[in-house]
């Protein structure tokens, strides 16, 4: 619909530019030129010169305006003949040398031949420019004899003839002179005779053939008298005469004189009287050739305004051209955009179909993990904790090889389940750092401490050096800070062999209330290839491991600096092969004593109470029942097991508890929901949780069930005991 609105605008908008370039005068058919122009002829031979220039006029706009250029040639021979026959010598060239330009275009040599000729006459008998006027008969002479037309070659040839004796260049009209006298039989006739025998009796008279002279001039004469051609008989007295004058024939020449004055003046008279009849339009001549050149001028303009008007047709139609082409690269950009979306989205559609795989595979990894790490580790927990028990109770099998390669192993699985499961947290973004306050000689003491079996076994020395300008009370995350320099620490140890390992705190700088601790575990141990050092970062990764010096997870590095991600730091490494090694890392803690003294009131907790507490314990595992009394009973706690919820709810109805630790993961009815029961039976004995699920995986459900607090197996005995002695001095509060 808009193309075809497109191109009826543009047919009207040429059909508006063709219209103005048509003129408005009335227009005459072809065959209306064609009448008036013989009209006009025929006026022109009736020497009624005013009527044949008014239809000449006529005619020639007509013509013009038809872009007729056989007719406008025909108009303009018609006019410039009227012109010569009324003695306008000039004019009439003037209109002559316009028809032969129209004669030129349509390449008529009927019409070349026949002005030329006429032009050729005018130069040469009225204007006496000989040269220029046998250059035009030159010309016509071509034509006719292209057109094969003899009649006229032989008139020109005469013409020639007359015209080169006339400015006594005989021997250059001889060639002509000859050609005449040769075909005078054939074309000669009465118009001809007279001008022949005159031109021959020049020729003799210039060769001094008297005879011969005196015979063509006579023969001229006669057939002079005899015919019709007075012109042509004044001439032959003339031309005798002259010859008889240089003979020295005055008399013949003075008669001869004579006949020609008389027989010009005849024509004269005649003349005269044609001229008297043109006389009155005479004085309109300029007027008239005025208006001719107009008729021209204003078909020039039009032709101008046409040309302008061609021009912006087809500058409209370039422009239309070119926008058609952008509407077509328009349209085909548009398709390629539509079909590019299209497929953008597709690969959109099929990226968020990826992402949610992705999500979901990860969900299902951490899920995965989670619950591997808990079904692990439970199992593990009784490992270790029997092994213990073992070891407390038959203290002759303190030594045994056995039993310490057991609880090496059982401790192996559960340092690698911790640390898988860490990773998995760090990895999750489900770890959020707390704020504690802690004073950093202390944690490092204790980590020395912690780690001086290591130490000993490999005949290391530890050596602590801690800033002296530190604030006695920092606040931050002490346990995962703990973590990273004791994974730092214990791996210098492994891998130093009677040498030092110096653990130093020093205080960088201070922004605000934010101290920059730099902290720089240094040893002299085996050391670390340049080509392992950036390894050695990526989970799983051991350099040089030996099977019996030391079974590592692989994942220390990896965890130490995820964990440092969590504080914005990041670790630095130098080492080098058998100098040893030093770790370097930074941590902003904050110094702010208020909040210092607010945490350290809150975690004042007297745990020597002497006060017998009767703990439930809620476990289906057996092992993991034995494990838990044994450590209840052994700080002098009274402890009942039941296997499972039902069980725990029925001895509640009959016995009196101070606290509660609930397996979550039981089978029957599981932890929460026994929870749920107890509470909704308006029990209000603190619960405990103790379960191998993540604490962050469980806090919430383990709240809306009325859970008051929740320890992670294995449990550090004393972390049990601080929590149960919290809940059974501050019932139902949670930490
Ligand atoms: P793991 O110690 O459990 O093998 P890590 O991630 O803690 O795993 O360490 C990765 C590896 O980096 C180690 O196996 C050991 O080759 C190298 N490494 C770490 N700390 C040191 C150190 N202080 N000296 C020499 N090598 C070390």
């Amino acid at each position: 619909m808009y193309h075809l609105r497109i191109v009826l605008l543009l047919l009207f908008v040429l059909n508006y530019f063709g219209n103005n370039s048509i003129a408005q005068t009335k227009i005459y058919s072809k065959k209306e030129i064609t009448k008036l122009t013989d009209q006009a002829s025929q006026y022109l031979k009736d020497a009624n010169f005013e009527k044949s220039l008014d239809i000449s006029k006529v005619a020639l706009r007509s013509a013009i305006d038809a872009n007729d250029l056989y007719a406008t040639a025909i108009c303009y021979i018609t006019i410039a003949a009227n012109y010569a026959e009324m003695a306008e010598f000039d004019k009439a060239i003037f209109f002559y040398n316009k028809s032969l330009s129209y004669a030129d275009k349509t390449n008529n040599d009927i019409l070349r031949k026949r002005i030329n000729n006429n032009l050729g006459n005018i130069y040469c008998f009225e204007k006496k420019q000989y040269v220029e006027g046998i250059k035009f008969y030159e010309n016509s002479l071509k034509y006719s004899q292209k057109l094969a037309d003899t009649n006229q070659v032989f008139m020109t040839k005469l013409n020639i003839a007359w015209a080169y004796f006339d400015i006594g260049r005989f021997e250059k009209g001889l060639p002509s002179l000859e050609f005449i006298n040769k075909y005078n039989k054939k074309y000669g006739d009465e118009t001809t005779v007279v001008a022949l025998n005159m031109l021959n009796g020049m020729y003799y008279a210039y060769k001094e053939n008297h005879n011969k002279a005196t015979s063509f001039f006579l023969s001229a004469i006669k057939f002079g008298k005899a015919g019709n051609e007075k012109s042509d008989l004044s001439f032959a007295h003339l031309e005798y005469s002259k010859y008889l004058l240089k003979k020295g024939d005055h008399k013949k020449a003075y008669e001869n004189l004579e006949r020609y004055n008389v027989i010009t003046d005849e024509l004269y008279n005649k003349e005269k009287l044609d001229k008297a009849t043109v006389a009155g339009i005479n004085l309109e001549l300029d007027e008239y050739k005025r208006e001719i050149d107009k008729i021209e001028i204003e078909k020039k303009a039009q032709l101008q305004s046409l040309e302008k008007s061609k021009t912006i047709v087809l500058l409209f139609i370039v422009i239309f051209l070119v926008l058609l082409l952008l509407l077509y690269s328009l349209f085909k950009n548009n398709n390629y955009k539509k079909k590019t979306n299209a497929e953008l989205s597709e690969t959109n559609k099929e990226l968020i179909i990826a992402k949610e795989k992705a999500e979901e595979a990860s969900v299902l990894k951490s899920q995965f993990v989670s619950t591997i790490s808990h079904e692990l580790r439970t199992p593990l927990y009784g490992v270790v904790g029997i092994t213990n028990m073992l070891l407390d109770e038959h203290k002759e099998l303190e030594h045994s090889p056995h039993l310490s390669s057991l609880k090496f192993s059982a401790r192996y699985l559960l340092s690698l389940v911790n640390d898988i499961l860490q990773i998995n947290k760090i990895e999750d973004n489900r770890i959020i750092l707390e704020n504690l306050s802690f004073n950093i000689s202390d944690e490092i003491n204790m980590i020395k401490s912690s780690l001086s079996f290591i130490a000993k076994t490999n005949d290391n020395v530890v050596q602590v050096n801690v800033d002296p300008t530190i604030p006695e009370y920092l606040i931050g995350d002490k346990l995962r800070l703990s973590q990273i320099i004791m994974n730092l620490v214990s791996n210098a140890l492994k891998f130093t062999k009677k040498g030092e390992v110096i653990i130093s705190v020093n205080l960088m700088r201070v922004e605000g209330k934010s101290h920059f601790l730099e902290f720089k575990i240094q040893d002299n141990g085996i050391g670390i290839a340049a080509a392992d050092q950036d390894k050695i970062f990526d989970k799983f990764v051991q350099v040089g491991r030996k099977e019996t010096d030391y079974q590592g997870t692989g994942l220390g590095l990896s965890i130490v600096k995820q964990l440092l991600g969590l504080f914005n730091s990041d670790i630095s490494l130098e080492s080098a092969i058998g100098k040893g090694t030093s770790f370097k890392f930074v941590i902003a803690f904050e110094f702010n004593p208020e909040k210092t003294n607010e945490i350290i009131k809150n975690i004042q907790v007297d745990i020597t109470s002497v006060q017998t507490i009767n703990v439930l314990v809620v476990e289906d595992n057996h092992i993991n029942q034995l494990v838990t009394r044994k450590t209840i009973e052994k700080n002098n706690y009274k402890c009942s097991v039941v296997d499972n919820g039902y069980a725990a709810l029925e001895i509640l109805e009959k016995e009196n508890f101070d606290v509660i630790l609930m397996d979550i993961n039981m089978p029957l009815i599981n932890g929460f929901e026994t929870t749920r029961k107890i509470r909704l039976k308006g029990i209000d004995i603190p619960i405990v949780a103790l379960t191998a699920f993540d604490k962050a995986e469980i806090t919430e459900e383990a709240l809306s069930a009325g859970i008051n607090d929740i320890i992670i197996k294995p449990f550090d005995s004393i972390k049990l005991f601080e929590i149960i002695s919290i809940l059974t001095s501050k019932p139902k509060s949670i930490a």
